[in-house]
């Protein structure tokens, strides 16, 4: 049975009539609103530009056998690469360490880390029955320390205090020896985001990194952020060694194409979408379903 996204790609996919084989000139035809799809999503330029050589460079190879015609092929080659692309399959937690379990949260100011933070905590404690702390390194807005306490509670976790007089390195030591000793199985860490990119705030993450040795580094990132979050994803993976991706704000209007470019250029697989601003709006994210958003 033909899925959502097999539908919607051979919509966009039209046919050149009477085409037996893809040719270099019917195969760009076809492709043009693919192209078109993806930079009203907001894919990042370069990002549709590589995708669109890459299907073009398979569609020529491709063999046409028996009875599907040039689009279904190319509908296919598509639907592989974006695939091989926006990740395929579903990825958790990796919490494959002694415990406590350390998830280091990065990303920019606004793009929903403390929120994310707390989604996670819940999500650890009902779907893995684990004894989760969380504390919060942003000793530049006391609000957000704040704010990390508010949403732990709602999330029946357990939250380690933290001020604005203390370095975000010996915070994070603390919150690790607390959790040590009092046998929790994972250690959240909120970190200090700024509203762009900057050398100060890379090198603190880059120490926190290097002093709690987390399994997991997500990269939260903001959906609505759009042709811009190929250059924040950029700066935070040559920062860090990411091991996944939440993309938040999913339940905005946006396409959702931030998805693309983001895994383009960091690698690390998508786990989780944030779909509302309340703390069970976490999804484990839906790559098949996703593609079909951003084709619009
Ligand atoms: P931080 O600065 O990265 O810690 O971001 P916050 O967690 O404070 O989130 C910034 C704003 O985005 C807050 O108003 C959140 O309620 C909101 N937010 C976070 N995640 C989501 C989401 O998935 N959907 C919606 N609609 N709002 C979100």
């Amino acid at each position: 049975m033909a899925s959502a996204l097999t539908e919607k790609l051979s919509r966009l996919v039209k046919e050149v009539r009477g085409q037996a084989r893809i040719t270099e000139s019917n195969v760009s035809d076809m492709l043009r609103e693919v192209r078109m799809a993806l930079l009203e999503a907001d894919v990042a330029l370069p990002v549709v530009r590589d995708f669109i050589a890459r299907v073009k460079e398979k569609a020529l190879g491709a063999e046409v056998v028996g009875s599907l015609t040039p689009g279904q092929v190319l509908v296919s080659v598509i639907q592989r690469e974006l695939a091989a692309t926006m990740g395929e399959g579903v990825s958790d937690l990796n919490l494959a360490a002694q415990p406590p379990a350390v998830i280091l949260m990065a990303g920019l100011q606004g793009a929903g880390k403390t929120t994310t933070t707390a989604k996670l905590a819940k999500h650890l404690i009902e779907r893995r029955k684990k004894k989760v702390l969380t504390v919060s390194g942003d000793v530049y807005r006391p609000a957000a320390i704040e704010q990390l306490k508010t949403v732990t509670k709602q999330a029946g976790a357990e939250w380690f205090p933290s001020s604005p007089e203390q370095k975000p390195l010996e915070i994070a030591r603390a919150a690790l020896d607390y959790a040590k000793k009092h046998y929790f199985d994972v250690l959240l860490v909120d970190t200090a985001g700024r509203l762009a990119i900057d050398e100060a705030l890379m090198a603190e993450i880059k120490q926190l990194h290097a002093a709690l040795n987390p399994v997991e580094t997500l990269f939260v990132v903001d959906a609505m952020q759009g042709q811009d979050a190929i250059n924040t994803a950029r700066a935070f993976k040559e920062a860090l060694p990411l091991t996944g991706i939440v993309l938040t704000k999913l339940d905005g209007d946006s396409r959702g194409g931030a998805a693309l470019s983001v895994r383009t250029v960091t690698g690390a697989p998508i786990k989780f979408a944030g779909v509302s601003e309340k703390i069970d709006g976490l999804e484990v994210f839906d790559a098949e379903r996703h593609a079909g958003r951003v084709l619009g």
